[in-house]
Order: structure tokens, then C-alpha cells, then sequence
């Protein structure tokens, strides 16, 4: 075996990238029973371990801040750092796994439903008093058991990372190898939330008034899932040219939806497929999985658009940069292209030419659109501000439940389950991922706007223009750094209020 080095961990480090993501898209597209994921991180223990923590830590410290090297070892190290926890985190992990595959929820008067239906159950059902007894039941059994699972893995999480030495706490640890500056974007959320306000206020009474028929005072989270699942408009998103409709779209603008066949549309039907489309990038350029299995609705639109972002973006990232750039970084980045393309669910005159919504149910859905976009941004402002005082340790574990009800109600106005407070948890804070893929993304809608007209989205000359400076780049620079090159601006929250006043005033 070769002494561990840099070069030796970018080789290895990419087999091992590679292999859980073919075993991951084998496992999701049903061409295979269960993902095998411990004969992979065993045949990779050499470079998962604490010897290559150590060294990449110490590339990490030697690099001149501002260097390419400094770069490729920070984006190392926080791979690394989440490998290894991810590794001594998998026992946890699989005990909470297999708990919601066998749990069961137990309502009052006596039916059982199991727990994985339970949401559904909830968003489905429109009869209020059901819907709050699935409800009650659901966060019983949550609260006796999945909860203390959940606590203790991101107490042992905490934990790890701290024990890391790479800085004092969870939450400067992350700092320091992510780039995001959490003090600062939490900063920003309460200031979104207090600038949102007002419109949200209007907007949350209307809605519950008229879609829930009930008192705005009363609705909780279960009635949120309700509203949110909202189907009035499915028939104008036909599963039959959706697909069509899409690859017929990234054309008009320049790019070749298959991107030269490295792109894989996996469409067929096929046993143990899941539901939800995703992608898999196998090969970083070369191979990458895009697997859905179309049952139309603005939900599936949605999310092809989002899955087409991210393949588009690791399908046109350059060959030639390394591992790093191509496999790592910052999220928020990948997310951002998702989300890009996914807001053209929001662009009155896309609707018009890739769906079926036509003239005159375009302005009520904007409206609707416009209701979820502001409710799950403050949805996020909220979760990110609770989930950096819970890894913050200010604050006692046994407090925990109060103010995670008291974060997410102030800012939805629906009312949040303290049995959540540990469940309703992204760990590693990518609720800041998706904060500011959500700003990249309004960032690039306005400068895609200013360069190439309101249609940019059908405009020949954006799509090359899109490959050249973002899509090639992968994943090397920061959201922040990525949004000033590319269109002169900071990330803020600025432009997406702007967008959401439009969809919500114009509409
Ligand atoms: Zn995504």
C-alpha cells in the first residue's frame, strides 16, 4: 500500500466518492435490493481514518489563506471531517433508520397506521379533526421514541467534531471549513423575517382563511402540510410531455439536455424505483443519472427542473480540475443551479410555453407560488437560527423543545410540536446551504434577466454563457465568491423579496 499523501487521498477519494454514488443510484433507481454501503467505507478505512484527518489538517494549517492550496485543502478536510463522523455516527443512523421502517403510530381510538404513512396521511386528509388525531398520535410516539435517538446522535455528533481539533466549538469548526459565515447569515434571517413580515402576515390570513376554511389562529404545522399539498392545479402539468417539454426547453437556450450523453435519462417504470426523481452524479463529468419516473402534477415539474440543475451542473463541470473542485465544496452552489432551474416554475412566461396552465390560471397560481415561497423561506430562516443554538451549546438540551416551538411558530405563524425539536433538524446546517443557494439563485435570475431578456430561458446565447461561467467551475469557489465573479453582487436576501413582492402584489 502507498504511503498516505494529497494525491493518494484525491485518487482514493474519488474511487470511494464514485462507488457510494453508483451504489446509492443502483439501490434508489431498483436495480438493486439494499445500497451496501460498509464494504465500501471498509475497503476505503485506510483513507477515512484519523492518519488522514491528521494530514490533510496539517495541509489545511500550512496553506497560505487565499491560495489554491489553501482552498483544496479546506474543501478536503471538511470532507473528511464529515466522513469520519459519518462513519462513527452509521450505528445511530441505522437504529433510526430501521425505527421509521417498523414504527407504528397509534391513534385514539384504537387504529394503527405506520409511521412513514403518517405525513402523507396528514397532508392527504381534509377533514381537520382526523387530521389533528393522526397528528397527536404521530408526535406521541415521535416523543418517546425517536426524539432521544435524534438527541443523542447530534449530542455524539457535536461531540466528534469538537474532538477534532480543528477549532473550539461545533459551530467555528464548521465556519472555519465551510466558508459560511453563520454569525452573519443568522443576522440576515432575522432581518428577512422582520422586513417579511407584514406581507406575510396579510398573505397567511388569506390563504388559511380561504384554502383551510379555518381561524388563522388555529392552524398548526398538520395543516400546513395540508395546504401545502395543494393538487388544484396538477392537471395542467401532464406527466406525457413533461419530459419533452423540459429537454425541448434547455435547448432553446443552448444546452444539450443530454449534454453529449453524459447525461443518462433513466425513465422507465421498474419495481423498487423511487417515487421522487433524483440525481446521480456517478462519473464527475463523465456519468451522471438522472432517473425519474414521471406521474406529472406541479410537483414533479418542480423537481425534474431542480434534478436537471444539479445533473447539467456536474455534467458540464471541467475534466481537467481535481477531485476537490469537481466532488466537493460548497453545496450551496450546486443547490443554487437546482433552484435556478427550478423557479422557473415561478416565471409567468415559461408557464405559458412549457405548460398547460395557460392564461387564466397563471395569476392564482403565482399567487399560490408565491404563499410557499415566502413560507418556506421564513420556514428556513427560523430552523437555521433554532439549529445553530442547538450545535451552539448556549443552551441546555432539556430547553430545547420550547424554543424550537417558539423560533418556527413565530416565523410560520403554524403552530410547531415540541415532540419536532430534534427531528425537524438538517445536521451540518444545511439549512444554510439551501438559504443561500435560494439567494445565488435569485442573484443569477436578475443578472440572467439584465444579460439576456426576460426570456433568457429560451434564448440561444444564455446557455453557453451559463456552462462557461457557472456550470464549468463545479464546485471550487464559494456561493459568495461564485455570485460576485459572475454578476458583480454580494448574496442577499434582497432580490428574492423583490421577486416574492412581484408574485405576491402583481398576481
Ligand atoms: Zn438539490
Amino acid at each position: 500500500m502507498t504511503a498516505l499523501s494529497l494525491d493518494r487521498l484525491r485518487l482514493d477519494g474519488q474511487r470511494f466518492m464514485e462507488e457510494v454514488s453508483r451504489e446509492y443510484f443502483l439501490a434508489h433507481a431498483g436495480l438493486k435490493a439494499t445500497a451496501d454501503l460498509q464494504t465500501i467505507y471498509e475497503r476505503h478505512a485506510a483513507i477515512l481514518g484519523e492518519d488522514a484527518l491528521a494530514l490533510v489538517r496539517e495541509e489545511f494549517r500550512g496553506a497560505a489563506p487565499g491560495s489554491d492550496a489553501h482552498r483544496s485543502a479546506r474543501l478536503m478536510l471538511e470532507w473528511l471531517t464529515d466522513s469520519v463522523a459519518s462513519r462513527a455516527l452509521a450505528a445511530l443512523d441505522e437504529r433510526e433508520i430501521e425505527w421509521e421502517g417498523s414504527a407504528v403510530v397509534r391513534l385514539d381510538d384504537g387504529r394503527e397506521l405506520p409511521y412513514q404513512r403518517a405525513a402523507i396521511d396528514i397532508g392527504n386528509t381534509a377533514n381537520r379533526d382526523e387530521r389533528m388525531r393522526i397528528e397527536r398520535a404521530r408526535a406521541r410516539v415521535v416523543e418517546a421514541e425517536l426524539a432521544p435517538l435524534r438527541r443523542e446522535r447530534f449530542q455524539r455528533e457535536k461531540e466528534l467534531i469538537e474532538g477534532m481539533e480543528i477549532a473550539p466549538t461545533f459551530n467555528a469548526t464548521f465556519e472555519a471549513l465551510s466558508g459560511v459565515d453563520l454569525t452573519g447569515l443568522v443576522r440576515e434571517c432575522d432581518q428577512f423575517l422582520r422586513d417579511t413580515q407584514s406581507m406575510w402576515d396579510d398573505v397567511y390570513a388569506e390563504t388559511v382563511r380561504s384554502k383551510l376554511r379555518m381561524d388563522p389562529a388555529d392552524a398548526t404545522r398538520a395543516d400546513a402540510l395540508h395546504l401545502l399539498r395543494a393538487q388544484e392545479f396538477d392537471a395542467h402539468f401532464p406527466s406525457a410531455s413533461m419530459e419533452l417539454s423540459i429537454r425541448r426547453q434547455a435547448s432553446e437556450m443552448g444546452i444539450d439536455p443530454d449534454a453529449g450523453g453524459r447525461i443518462i435519462f433513466d425513465t422507465g417504470e421498474r419495481e423498487g424505483k423511487r417515487a421522487r426523481a433524483f440525481c446521480a452524479p456517478v462519473r464527475v463529468p463523465d456519468e451522471v443519472y438522472l432517473v425519474l419516473r414521471p406521474h406529472g402534477g406541479q410537483a414533479d415539474y418542480r423537481t425534474l427542473l431542480h434534478e436537471l440543475g444539479h445533473a447539467l451542473h456536474f455534467a458540464y463541470t471541467r475534466a481537467d480540475y481535481p477531485f476537490e473542485w469537481r466532488w466537493l465544496g460548497d453545496n450551496s452552489v450546486t443547490e443554487g443551479y437546482a433552484m435556478l432551474l427550478d423557479h422557473l416554475m415561478h416565471d409567468a412566461g415559461w408557464l405559458a410555453r412549457y405548460t398547460e396552465l395557460g392564461r387564466r390560471h397563471a395569476p392564482t397560481f403565482l399567487r399560490t407560488v408565491g404563499f410557499e415561497e415566502l413560507h418556506f423561506l421564513r420556514r428556513y430562516c427560523a430552523k437555521l437560527m433554532y439549529e445553530v443554538t442547538l450545535y451552539g451549546g448556549d443552551v441546555g438540551w432539556d430547553s430545547l423543545p420550547d424554543l424550537y416551538v417558539d423560533r418556527l411558530t413565530s416565523a410560520t405563524t403554524f403552530r410547531y410540536d415540541p415532540a419536532d425539536a430534534f427531528v425537524d433538524v438538517d445536521p451540518r446546517f444545511y439549512a444554510a446551504r439551501y438559504l443561500r443557494a435560494w439567494q445565488l439563485q435569485a442573484l443569477l435570475t436578475e443578472t440572467l434577466v439584465e444579460r439576456f431578456n426576460e426570456d433568457w430561458w429560451r434564448n440561444p446565447h444564455a446557455g453557453p454563457w451559463v456552462i462557461d461561467t457557472l456550470f464549468g467551475e463545479g464546485q471550487r469557489e464559494l456561493a459568495g465568491e461564485l455570485g460576485e465573479r459572475a454578476t458583480g453582487r454580494a448574496l442577499s436576501f434582497a432580490p428574492l423579496v423583490r421577486a416574492i413582492e412581484d408574485l405576491l402584489v402583481t398576481s
